[in-house]
């Protein structure tokens, strides 16, 4: 199943064309996208058994945030042996988990607005969550996906190594700076979760190019981990880490401009394209 925000409404999409949630299932669903995650055993079962007619086609365009407005936002730094090597960091014994505030959190083509010359991009697979997640065994964390989804974890680097100390929360949560879509899919869509390629491209030059089989900590030891510690929700995010490739670990270094459009792929789920424009006051 894939899930999709299509015009502010929850929608089911099949290839080209799409189905209004709160229509097909005759308000069994509302048509909030947030609501779903709530209810997605709920949902499963009742897509299981619904016979969808024809849909209708939609545009691409339309599509906005899948999740848009998660309870909690988790996010991972030095997930990516490749990445940890190119920052000269040690890959870490335990997940390096920080957050992203939720207001950080756009749509699938939404702009970046850029109020600085730092900012930075980082493709990352983006795992939603449909059940509550509380000391979780690793054996039974899928259980508590909802689905997957591209995200872009874009970073102001000033204020990211602004001493004396690393701090990654704020300057990772600018508006716009946490694009998801185009759309959540659900893990049997896909052949193998657990391997997905993922690339992100500039204007057209392919700046990061892996595979979320190199995670350090994948999906499921990720959720065990976390949910060891606090209480996951339905609805909650994890940005699950970046490979190597971004623009401050270049040579030269290389940030984001107005004008700049970054295309973020992963295989099996779609790509979302932001162009990067001057910020509003
Ligand atoms: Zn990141």
């Amino acid at each position: 199943m894939r899930i999709a925000s299509l015009k502010g409404r929850a929608a089911i999409v099949d290839g080209d064309v799409a189905h209004d949630l709160a229509v097909v299932s005759g308000g069994e669903f509302g048509a909030d996208p947030s609501d779903l995650y709530g209810r997605w055993d709920a949902l499963r079962e009742w897509a299981a058994a619904a016979e969808l007619g024809g849909g209708t086609p939609y545009k691409e365009a339309d599509l906005g945030c899948p999740v848009p407005r998660p309870p909690q936002v988790f996010a991972l730094a030095v997930n990516y042996q490749d990445h940890a090597a190119e920052a000269s960091i040690e890959a870490p014994e335990h997940p390096l988990v920080f957050t992203k505030f939720p207001t950080s959190i756009s749509g699938p083509f939404a702009p970046i607005e850029l109020s600085t010359n730092r900012a930075d991009w980082e493709v990352e697979l983006v795992v939603v969550l449909g059940r509550p997640a509380w000391q979780v065994p690793v054996e039974e964390a899928w259980d508590h996906v909802a689905g997957l989804t591209v995200g872009q974890d874009i970073s102001e680097r000033r204020m990211q190594f602004r001493k004396p100390f690393p701090h990654l929360s704020v300057a990772k949560s600018l508006p716009g700076f946490g694009p998801i879509g185009p759309v959540v899919v659900t893990a049997d869509e896909l052949d193998d979760p657990d391997a997905l390629h993922l690339s992100c491209s500039v204007n057209g030059e392919l700046m990061q190019d892996g595979s979320t089989a190199d995670l350090i900590f994948g999906v499921a030891a990720l959720i065990a981990e976390i949910s060891a510690a606090v209480k996951m929700l339905p609805g909650d995010l994890i940005f699950t880490g970046t490979p190597a490739g971004t623009g401050s670990t270049r040579d030269p270094r290389r940030y984001l401009e107005p004008g700049d459009v970054v295309e973020s792929r992963i295989e099996g789920i779609g790509t979302i394209r932001n162009e990067c424009v001057e910020a509003k006051r």
